[in-house]
């Protein structure tokens, strides 16, 4: 998910629902609440939950319960 732009190398009909879910709350609760600044704070998220913390990035586990699972995000 770039801002607004969900680019995949998938055929958009490899786009099940669940997926389409993960990456509308990137959209809706990430990008659109936090704008230019997401990917910073994307980034810091990914230093500090999962190179530091060794668990999973906060931003992908939120999009991940907001769409039940939708990406299969695994950390
Ligand atoms: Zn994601």
């Amino acid at each position: 998910m770039y801002s607004t732009t969900f680019v995949t190398d998938r055929s958009p009909w490899k786009v099940d629902a669940e997926l389409a879910a993960h990456e509308k709350c990137h959209r809706d609760q990430q990008w659109n609440q936090h704008d230019l600044l997401f990917p910073m704070l994307y980034y810091r998220a990914e230093v500090i939950d999962a190179w530091i913390g060794g668990g999973c990035n906060r931003y992908e586990e939120a999009a991940d319960a907001a769409s039940n699972g939708g990406r299969g995000y695994t950390c």
